[in-house]
């Protein structure tokens, strides 16, 4: 699995009593890279694990030749992806399995909770039953199982989310359409593209910040940018393999050289139904300035700028 994901990802596996193996990305699509997952490949590994980040799509194509090669199951963390395509279909109909959430920072929210996508009946059966504490009929338990029910205050506002789900998507496109022309040409920033736009939800809109050539680093317009109230986030810095337990595990943090690369550069900007366009273009405007005026702003931030990043 990649290590530039939200911890869930690896806690998920960690949680099943797996050990989380941490693979680079590729620095195009930010998405696990197939043929670091190959190197590291042994006779103890379970499962291949991708993550469609931003709902980016992953290299889908070579990751299912390489499980089919192994014999591997391969699974997706869509949490991102929901209203996202590639070839043609879904990206959450990728995989044995891809997991999608519905946490309150996604595209479609019902509270708190999730699903399991998949085509394989049995697994569907076998999931179903783990939810609702091995149940196969009234009175008839056949296995272990817990409550992973949703409520019906979830799933009502699960709904009413769904409903919603295209006129989310469409403001989402709306903005980043609007970041993308507005930043466009200013030196040493650039806007994570997707290709095209309308095969994505636009949920997540990051930055890649070039210090030499924006001259600020990506923690001193993130420290500006939030001093002025503008919830731009550090996804997904340190990466898992930075973070416990996982860091302090023998050997250290595996060397991830486009992973820890992007962990210092990218920056995502605020977006959603509650940000209007006008507010897109005030984010931009701020950008803009503190760019054009890096090499006073960078003086008065001085002693006073201690950066987490650069340990
Ligand atoms: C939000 C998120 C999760 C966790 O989803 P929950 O619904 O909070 O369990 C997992 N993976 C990624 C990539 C996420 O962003």
């Amino acid at each position: 699995m990649p290590a530039l994901t939200f911890p869930a990802t690896a806690h998920a596996a960690e949680w099943e009593g797996l050990t989380p193996v941490f693979a680079d990305v590729e620095p195009g699509s930010y998405c696990v890279d197939p043929e670091a997952v190959a190197k590291l490949l042994t006779p103890d590994t379970a499962a291949i694990l991708g993550v469609h980040l931003w709902g980016r799509a992953c290299d889908v194509p070579a990751l299912e030749q390489l499980a089919e090669r192994t014999g591997l199951v391969l699974l997706f963390d869509a949490a991102h992806a929901l209203g996202c395509a590639a070839g043609g279909r879904p990206l959450a109909a990728y995989g044995r399995a891809a997991t999608l959430s519905f946490h309150a920072t996604k595209v479609c929210n019902s509270f708190e909770g999730g699903a399991i996508v998949t085509d394989d009946a049995d697994l569907a059966d076998r999931a179903a039953l783990l939810r609702n504490f091995g149940f196969q009929g009234e009175d008839l338990v056949v296995s272990v199982g817990t409550n992973g029910k949703m409520s019906e205050a979830a799933a009502a506002m699960g709904l009413a989310s769904l409903e919603a789900l295209p006129s989310f998507i469409e403001h989402n496109r709306a903005n980043y359409h609007r970041y993308r022309e507005e930043l466009a040409g200013l030196d040493g920033v650039s806007i994570m593209p997707f290709d095209p736009p309308e095969s994505s939800n636009c949920h997540h809109v990051a930055i890649e910040v070039a210090e030499d050539e924006a001259g600020l680093s990506r923690d001193q317009l993130h420290q500006v940018l939030v001093a002025e109230n503008v919830l731009v986030r550090r996804y997904f810095y340190p990466g898992c393999h930075r973070m416990e337990p996982y860091r302090s595990r023998a050997g250290g943090p595996p060397s991830l050289p486009v992973t820890d690369g992007l962990l210092g550069r990218v920056l995502s900007l605020p977006t959603g139904t509650a940000v209007s366009p006008e507010s897109v273009g005030a984010v931009c405007a701020l950008i803009e300035f503190v760019v054009s005026n890096s090499d006073e702003i960078v003086n008065r931030l001085g002693a006073s700028f201690t950066s987490v990043a650069r340990t």
